[in-house]
């Protein structure tokens, strides 16, 4: 392997931080760049209230962290995953997220300490990743740097990446290395400066159908969190015209997000509104018991944010690579709807995925088809599921504006599969639950508790189970909140 190798990361997001955990501390030089200010160096409220980050614009959204990312934090960096816990971040596992029935079946298994989501606003993670990375040997941070494009040579028909032209102090500087990683985000220019090199960058996209809203409460002086109450409403449920979750955090913070289907132009004009989201958040018993005025007090504005789609950037063309010391990482390289949370462990992974691949040989060209292979192995499954899902959702969302609309037989069977088969089952049998679980985490591929045939022959099991059955054993549950039409009452909008 190359000894001291220098390794230049564009962008000092969730993946430059996963970047930076990978290649610092050992052998490597690493260098992360940002036109963003550093974080301040006080607290999560004060990184929260204060931090100027315009190059993230989620960065206010709300966030939770998957079980994939947790696990690796706490096999890889244990100290950082105290850090966080010291700063007022939480774990969330499945033992504490059991329904009623479940709650009767459960005995610990193996794997169970995988299925852990960490609670804690997006600006508390990036500060205490931040301040443990630039702890690590060999790693230098240099904000307010933003990158202006490649420094590139031609030889056999591949562009070789010798370095990036960084912008300081008004003043454009090169800065040359061995290895180039683009963690600049959604709105990288990279494929437009290697399009310009004659790169040919393809790019599959298809769209989420939601716009995000988010809004952030506090619990007030002297108020607790709600208590737990496993069968009573969901703290997020999916209304066909809506999407909502209350993601609790750090620090007696917590945020709640409607998504809102494009098609909804009225909805989602409204729902900007502090005073329209509030209400429609209160409409949800699930989001209510929070938000309840006499609890928790708003301290942010209602941000939004649109253009999301699933996104997949090709840099290899005909499988082999055509530029070559370079590598996309997170959202420069790969974006999914934020709705299933997926983004932030991606781009860990992603990170320790190069890393991998940067170890195993010197040889340029063997390092990117690594690379890309390792790419398609680990998050292909995902993102493919993702779009399949929400091109479902698309049509489901255009549905419910149409009162003229008759569901074909598929459509009605696929519907009774998943709210009178899947969604039952997973509420009522542990065992289910817990394959999915591990779905929704990132730690088993999107379809791998269909092939076992126990889990199957559950489902299936309480598919056919008569519906009343089903109601009397608490597995279905309760309403999550108005159906549409009585939703655009209340709002005085116009269906
Ligand atoms: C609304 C919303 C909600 C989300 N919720 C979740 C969630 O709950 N869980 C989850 O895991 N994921 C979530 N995601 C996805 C997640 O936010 C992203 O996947 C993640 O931030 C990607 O990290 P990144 O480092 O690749 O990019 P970013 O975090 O966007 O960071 C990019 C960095 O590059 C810098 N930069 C950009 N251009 C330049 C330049 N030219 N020079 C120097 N620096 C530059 C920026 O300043 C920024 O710091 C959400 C996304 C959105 C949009």
């Amino acid at each position: 392997m190359r000894t001291n190798e220098h390794v230049l990361i564009a962008g000092s997001g969730i993946s430059g931080l996963g970047a930076a955990l990978a290649f610092g501390g050992g052998s490597r030089r690493v260098t992360i760049l940002d036109r963003d200010p550093p974080p301040p160096a006080t607290s999560p409220d004060e990184a929260f209230y204060k931090w100027e980050r315009r190059g993230a614009t989620q960065l206010r959204h709300s966030h939770a962290f998957l079980g994939r990312l947790t696990s690796l934090i706490r096999d890889r960096y244990p100290d950082l995953m105290q850090e966080l816990l010291a700063e007022g971040t939480r774990l969330f596992g499945f033992e504490d997220g059991l329904t009623p029935p479940q709650m009767s079946q459960y005995a610990p298994a193996q794997g169970d300490d995988d299925l852990k989501l960490l609670f804690s606003r997006r600006t508390t993670l990036e500060l205490v990743l931040r301040r443990y990375a630039a702890r690590l040997p060999g790693v230098e941070f240099i904000n307010d740097a933003g990158v202006r494009g490649p420094i590139v040579r031609h030889e056999n028909g591949k562009v070789i990446v010798e370095g990036l032209k960084v912008e300081r102090n008004g003043a454009v500087e090169e800065m040359r290395a061995d290895v180039v990683v683009d963690a600049s985000g959604r709105a990288t220019s990279f494929p437009d400066w290697l399009r310009a090199e004659g790169v040919t960058v393809r790019e599959e996209s298809s769209p989420c159908g939601i716009l995000y809203f988010t809004r952030h409460y506090k619990l007030r002086d002297g108020q607790d969190e709600p208590p737990r109450d496993p069968g009573g409403p969901a703290g997020g449920a999916d209304l066909g015209y809506i999407k909502f979750g209350v993601f609790i955090a750090d620090n007696r913070h917590f945020s709640v997000t409607l998504a809102v289907p494009e098609i909804e132009t009225e909805l989602r004009m409204a729902v900007m509104k502090p005073e329209v989201f509030d209400a429609i958040c209160l409409a949800m018993p699930g989001a209510a018991r929070w938000m309840n005025p006499e609890r928790a007090e708003p301290v942010s504005k209602v941000f939004a944010m649109g253009e999301l789609v699933n996104l997949w950037r090709h840099y290899l063309k005909d499988g082999e690579p055509q530029v070559l010391n370079f590598f996309p990482l997170g959202d420069a390289a790969i974006r999914t709807n934020p709705l299933y949370g997926r983004g932030c462990s991606s781009g860990v992974v992603e990170a320790h995925l190069l890393r991998a691949a940067l170890d195993a040989t010197d040889d340029p060209l063997a390092r990117a088809k690594k690379y890309e292979q390792d790419l398609t192995t680990n998050i292909r499954p995902y993102f493919n599921s993702m779009v399949e899902l929400d091109l479902g959702a698309i049509k489901r969302a255009a549905n419910e504006r149409n009162p003229d609309y008759q569901p074909s037989l598929r459509a009605k069977l696929t519907k009774s599969f998943t709210e009178d088969g899947l969604m039952p089952a997973q509420r009522g049998n542990v065992e289910v639950g817990r394959a999915m679980s591990r779905v929704f985490h990132m730690l088993d591929e999107p379809t791998a508790f269909l092939k076992r045939p126990a889990i199957v022959a559950r489902i299936l099991a309480t598919w056919v189970t008569p519906k009343a059955t089903k109601q009397a054993r608490g597995l279905y549950p309760p309403k999550a909140g108005p159906d549409r039409a009585e939703m655009f009452k209340l709002l005085k909008i116009a269906a």
